[in-house]
């Protein structure tokens, strides 16, 4: 049934009474009480028992921006509470009907719409005439919930990177003892996280590499210092694996040490690359030392007699200046130029032992400025014998105007001999020429030729002369142009043959100018 007009205005007119009543009784309150209730840091509003509002503080309607007189007798759901929220802050009325206090953090929305969150109190008290009514409380907590929001997400983040990165992470917390793993730790480790947290994860640590751990750990957390270390974790399928784990200290926002946040990454693969290289690299060392001596094995005869020379020369020196010496009256000049004499052939000697020695050494790995027209006429000193027992001339073609190039002279020594007794091999049948030359190449490299006149190259086997172990020689190993193709490589230059067109073959090399000292080449 439709209300008539007048019991509407009645009831209205019943409304305006109470809220007039109510707001006296109210108002008979001390003064100071008033003030108490106007300065008050939270939003606070008087309704009568239809949730009507009696009175409102200063911070209320700041806070929801309305003037006083726009809320006053106006229910409180309609100003403040957004639509959705409506029905819960009706069971708040109902609650407070039943047990006098409502408290709580919810949503309520500003005059311009605007929603802020809140913490409200709600008590029913009962005025000193028996007139009961409502004291509602507000405390705006958008920040605190932004903040908490931010932090909610920004966990979730984290959450979602750590459980995707492919690295294991774990943190502690300010005692040191983890905390926290992420999943891929513990799908590695195939253990749940309550096994794990504390110091159950290393249950899962190598029993030789725990006293590591903690060596590696825990005076860095004393000192809250980043740390490093490596030890073998058991992974799901019981194989120990190589991690390297990285360890750094967190603090909260505001400064404040929170423990320790660390990521692992299983090296195991890496550490076998590692070990392989070094194997190869040491494999290469030695084969290229072999190669080395296996050419002082060859020339070893010429060597021997490159050496003897100057040392009979330096005795026979030796002789004549005790002669001069020894007569009556010593001829003091032709001793002294017979000492000088002795001096050079002994000096000689020396000189070439000094280089078979090098090359017979097996750490020679040193760079340093060199004139490579030096490394070529020092391998003239060397092969002079052995060139002398054949009917072959040798020939340089120097440019004198060479800059000097950062290299490793013992390997671009074994490389020219390589070529250089590659090229007496090829003539040994016949007379023929080997001619070395060197020059600046259009590009500014350094280029090396050694041209011999032999056989040439075997016919269809080009591409296999720079293979390691080929070879087409009956006492050959295979090893000396595959190594010094490697050594001019690892000097930035190219190493190439090619036939000539009447006979024999050249074999060219580059080399970078003003190379600067660099990692040291493997061979
Ligand atoms: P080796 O000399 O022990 O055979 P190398 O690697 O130095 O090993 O040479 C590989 C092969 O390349 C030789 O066996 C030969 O067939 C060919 N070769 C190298 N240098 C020359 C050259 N100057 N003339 C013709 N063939 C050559």
């Amino acid at each position: 049934m439709r209300p008539s007009r007048s019991s509407v205005h009645e009831s209205y007119e019943r409304v305006d009474e109470e809220l007039k009543q109510t707001k006296d009784e109210v108002q008979k309150q001390p003064p100071w009480l008033d003030e108490l209730f106007e300065q008050a840091p939270e939003a606070a509003a008087v309704l009568n028992t239809d949730d009507r509002i009696v009175c409102v503080n200063k911070e209320f309607t700041r806070m929801f921006g309305y003037e006083p007189d726009e809320v006053l007798q106006r229910p409180i759901n309609d100003l403040i509470v957004p639509e959705a929220l409506v029905e819960s802050a009706r069971e708040y009325t109902n609650q407070l009907k039943n047990g006098g206090r409502v408290e709580g953090e919810t949503i309520r929305r500003r005059k311009d719409g605007s929603e802020i969150y809140v913490s409200l109190l709600a008590i029913t008290i009962s005025t000193t005439s028996g007139e009961v009514v409502n004291y509602a409380l507000y405390r705006d907590i958008t920040e605190r919930k932004r903040a908490e929001e931010r932090l909610r997400e920004s966990e979730a983040r984290f959450q979602a990177m750590a459980d995707t990165a492919p690295v294991l992470i774990w943190m502690t917390g300010t005692d040191g003892l983890c905390n926290y793993f992420n999943k891929p730790w513990l799908e590695f480790t195939g253990r749940t996280m309550e096994q794990e947290i504390g110091t159950g994860w290393i249950q899962g640590v190598h029993p030789d590499d725990v006293q590591g751990c903690f060596d590696g750990f825990l005076p860095a957390f004393h000192d809250r210092k980043s740390f490093r270390m490596e030890y073998r974790l058991r992974r799901a399928d019981g194989e120990y694996r190589w991690i390297i784990e990285s360890g750094i200290p967190r603090y909260t926002g505001v400064g404040e040490f929170a423990g320790y946040i660390g990521s692992n990454i299983d090296i195991t693969d890496i550490k076998r690359a590692e070990e392989e290289r070094q194997r190869l690299h040491q494999l290469e060392a030695d084969l290229a030392h072999i190669n080395r001596v296996s050419m002082m094995g060859e020339l070893a005869a010429s060597l021997g007699h490159e050496i003897k020379q100057p040392i009979a020369s330096a005795v026979l020196n030796a002789g004549a200046c005790a002669r001069w010496l020894q007569r009556d009256t010593p001829d003091i000049t032709e001793a002294r130029e017979a000492a000088s004499r002795m001096v050079k052939d002994v000096g000689r000697a020396a000189e070439i032992f000094d280089r078979v020695h090098s090359l017979y050494r097996r750490d020679t790995s040193e760079w340093e400025l060199l004139d490579l027209n030096e490394i070529i006429r020092e391998m003239m000193v060397l092969l002079h014998d052995k060139v002398n027992r054949t009917s072959i001339s040798i020939r340089t073609e120097l440019d004198l105007g060479l800059p000097l190039i950062t290299a490793d002279r013992v390997q671009l020594q074994q490389v020219l001999m390589n070529l250089m007794l590659n090229g007496i091999e090829a003539m040994k049948d016949a007379n023929g020429e080997l001619t070395v030359t060197s020059k600046r190449a259009e590009d500014g490299q350094l280029l090396i030729s050694v041209s011999d006149s032999g056989i040439g190259l075997p016919h269809g086997e080009m591409k296999h002369i720079f293979e390691a172990f080929f070879t087409t020689k009956p006492q050959g190993t295979g090893m000396g142009l595959s190594i010094s193709r490697r050594i001019i490589e690892s000097h930035g230059g190219r190493l190439w043959a090619i036939s000539n067109s009447e006979c024999g073959a050249t074999f060219q090399f580059t080399l970078p100018s003003g190379l600067a000292a660099s990692s040291p080449p493997a061979a």
